[in-house]
């Protein structure tokens, strides 16, 4: 849902609805900084009747936050507030909101249905580029036969993941629409606990689609491996002539593959950084990379 708004009219809201497949949108909207701050409302803290008492309700929340800082290059930084209700569609006031409150303004969100959460993003149109983003789950969680719901972090059956919820909703904030891939965490159906007799927990984590949707945005994650330098041609004795046209490849490798390259008698292969590594003390499982370069 897309809404046009007055004064201060520079920013657009869509709403991201955690079960509706029919807010799209034309604009590629996303974070300019890949610093976004986090607002806990109190609410997190003394939640109401639609979470199961006992959840890990700041748990879940840090838990999501860190699914997708994880793999893209984005940080969360979380802060206190004591604010309840997000902002209305008519204008922002700069915090990014995730609540779980029942209060007039989060319930309207709702009108009474069975949508679990929902996203509110505003940004500017001309640019896409998000302003402020507030994420609040429905306080009256009811089936769509009216039988009152509850989010637990459990499994407990007949009710919502909270965990699955919160990354879902955490996807929208960064800009994300609903995914066609079943198997996505972006996906528009979220499934009860105990559906075929299991827990719902698969929306915790991200499939290749989540992931390949944020990194197209944000890039993938700055902690993930790196590889810098400079490459020149020093054949020639005394000079270093700088390489044009180079591709380079990295991979990582199982330990036992790895092995079986250092065991070639091609001289080369030996002295290959990763075939040193080898001798390093480490888990006997561990990931070693091999970087190759071609030139040409
Ligand atoms: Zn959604």
């Amino acid at each position: 849902m897309l809404l046009s708004l007055g004064p201060p009219a520079q920013f657009e809201t869509i709403d991201f609805s955690g079960m509706d497949p029919g807010t799209q949108t034309s604009h590629k909207i996303k974070w300019s900084k890949r610093t976004i701050e986090i607002a806990f409302s109190a609410s997190l803290g003394s939640p109401g009747p639609n979470i199961k008492p006992g959840s890990d309700v700041i748990g879940a929340a840090r838990r999501a936050l860190r699914r997708w800082s994880s793999i893209a290059n984005i940080t969360f930084v979380e802060i206190a507030s004591p604010a309840v209700s997000i902002s209305p569609a008519s204008g922002g006031d700069g915090t990014n909101l995730l609540t779980v409150a029942d209060t007039p303004e989060n319930e309207e969100l709702f009108n009474a249905g069975s949508t679990t959460g929902r996203t509110r993003v505003f940004y500017d149109p001309e640019t896409g580029v998000i302003a402020e983003a507030d994420i609040c789950l429905n306080p009256h969680l009811r089936s769509a036969d009216g039988t009152a719901l509850q989010f637990s972090t459990d499994g407990s059956p007949d009710t919502y993941d909270l965990e699955s919820t919160f990354v879902h909703e955490i996807g929208h904030l960064l800009g994300l629409d609903h995914s066609d891939v079943l198997a996505s965490t972006m996906q528009a159906h979220q499934a009860l606990n105990g559906t075929y007799g299991l827990t719902a927990f698969t929306g915790r984590t991200l499939s290749e689609d989540d992931r390949q949707h944020v990194r197209s945005l944000y890039g993938p994650g700055q902690h993930l491996a790196r590889i810098e330098g400079r490459l020149v041609d020093n054949s020639s004795l005394g000079t270093t002539i700088p390489l044009g046209s180079v591709s380079v490849w990295a991979e990582t490798i199982p330990w036992r593959t790895f092995k079986h390259d250092c065991s070639t008698r091609n001289r080369k292969a030996r002295e290959d950084l990763s075939c040193r590594r080898r001798y390093r003390p480490g888990p006997r499982h561990q990931h070693l990379s091999r970087v190759a370069i071609f030139c040409g």
